[in-house]
């Protein structure tokens, strides 16, 4: 295939180059130059249009989907704990499996629909454990995105349902490393080791989720000081700081993800850092459940953007990122926010092992088109300012994930609305459910 007459826009370092065409063989970038010879390939024109590296979304919660406009009967919410026990801890036990794989697709469709070619999960279903993550699986499969997901292990569930989720976790690692061996891997699927909070995750279970990390060669995804009742759990029951207990498991490590992370000490900051762990931010979330905004992102080595489960619209998370981060008083400015968000390719470097971000030969053929008549003039210099004052998911017309067109000319291949029409029944099942549980 090739994608004729560009402009190559490139996020981290900011780069573009006009009017160029792009040869893509299989799932990589092959070459790059003015007016390629055609060789009876499909041809793109993307003449008029900006063609990047496909966003990427560090920290997303499918298992959501369907909660949209809820309409349950929510108690009372006045801080943290509340809202996870009124809300997301009734609806993920509220889920059956079949909920999982259809609000896996709709997120991934709508997460290709905003620019994403990469979208990283993080899962909870506690009355469907086992099998939950091959049914995560078909919604990215379905919808032909690259991500990889993890179960959240966690005692709220009691010993059985912490015991279970590690399990699911080893289950899909052990399958993912079978089918490598065979050959039949879609090189487009992962999966991390997941913990939902260490305050609700006990030193038995950390110790077996560091031998997996340890064992499958994988990276520990994990919400870490949220709010300030997972570092004052930590003190009070534990004694130690969150990421000092993490670390003494062997959970940190260059491919543990650590999301959210407001109220981090100087010790967890420095264990960040010395481990080459990346922290994702998610400001839209955290406004949203009042717990603060993260002033430490300027102390860390690796940080990335990701959504908490509110879309996959990076476009529009970025801005958010931006402008809470000036409401709080931070001195950074548009490409401080650029480079985070172009960092969630190095998180997916370091899942799938190819290389991803830029328009080069040899780099993933993930890409996106977007119609974006900039008004102003469109340069390296100003290229962040675009982003956080301009250019947004409406722009995106089609989208490559490993070489094949999954969003082409602002259509999937085939029509959606039975399956939009089927999420509309789950979700109303789904909140009937709720009403009828008590999560302590
Ligand atoms: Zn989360």
């Amino acid at each position: 295939m090739i994608i004729q007459n560009a402009l190559l826009v490139e996020l981290h370092p900011p780069r573009i180059r006009k009017g160029l065409d792009v040869r893509i063989e299989g799932t990589e970038i092959r070459e790059i130059g003015k007016n390629l010879k055609i060789a009876g390939e499909q041809v793109i024109d993307a003449s008029g249009k900006i063609l990047m590296p496909g966003l990427v979304c560090s920290h997303h919660h499918y298992y959501s989907a369907l909660s949209r406009g809820i309409m349950a009967e929510i108690g009372p919410t006045p801080d943290f704990i509340s809202t996870l026990r009124e809300l997301w801890w009734k609806l993920d036990r509220a889920l059956e499996l079949e909920d999982v794989r259809i609000s896996s697709e709709i997120a991934s469709l709508e997460a290709i629909k905003a620019g994403c070619t990469t979208v990283i999960d993080h899962h909870a279903s506690p009355s469907c454990i086992e099998g939950s993550l091959d049914a995560v699986r078909e919604g990215y499969r379905n919808a032909g995105l690259r991500g990889a997901s993890c179960y959240e292990v966690s005692e709220r569930n009691g010993t059985e349902g912490e015991e279970a989720g590690i399990e699911e976790n080893r289950r899909m690692a052990e399958l993912l490393d079978e089918e490598k061996a065979q050959g039949s891997w879609d090189g487009l699927y992962e999966t991390m080791i997941g913990g939902h909070a260490p305050f609700t995750i006990s030193n038995h279970a950390l110790e077996r989720l560091g031998d997996l990390v340890e064992g499958s060669g994988r990276g520990f995804h994990v919400h870490v000081a949220e709010d300030r009742y997972d570092v004052s759990y930590s003190h009070g029951v534990h004694g130690k700081d969150i990421l000092v207990r993490l670390d003494e498991h062997g959970l940190m490590n260059e491919n543990t993800i650590i999301a959210h992370g407001l109220y981090l000490g100087s010790e967890d900051i420095r264990i960040m850092n010395d481990r080459d762990s990346f922290l994702v931010s998610n400001t839209r979330s955290n406004m949203n459940n009042s717990v603060g905004y993260n002033v430490h992102l300027p102390e860390l080595k690796n940080w990335a953007l990701g959504t908490d489960g509110i879309g996959a619209d990076m476009l529009e998370e970025l801005k958010f990122a931006y402008f809470k981060h000036r409401d709080a008083g931070g001195s950074w400015f548009p490409p401080a926010f650029m480079e985070a968000l172009w960092k969630g390719n190095i998180i997916a470097e370091r899942i799938f092992g190819k290389s991803f971000g830029k328009i080069e030969e040899g780099y993933q053929a993930d890409l996106v088109i977007l119609d974006y008549p900039a008004p102003t003039l469109l340069a390296e210099e100003n290229l962040a300012g675009h982003l956080a004052f301009g250019m947004n998911s409406q722009a995106v017309e089609t989208v490559l994930i490993a070489g094949k067109p999954v969003y082409e000319q602002r259509k999937f291949k085939e029509s959606k609305s039975a399956l939009y029409k089927e999420a509309e029944a789950k979700a109303s099942e789904i909140w009937k459910r709720m009403d009828g549980l008590k999560v302590q």
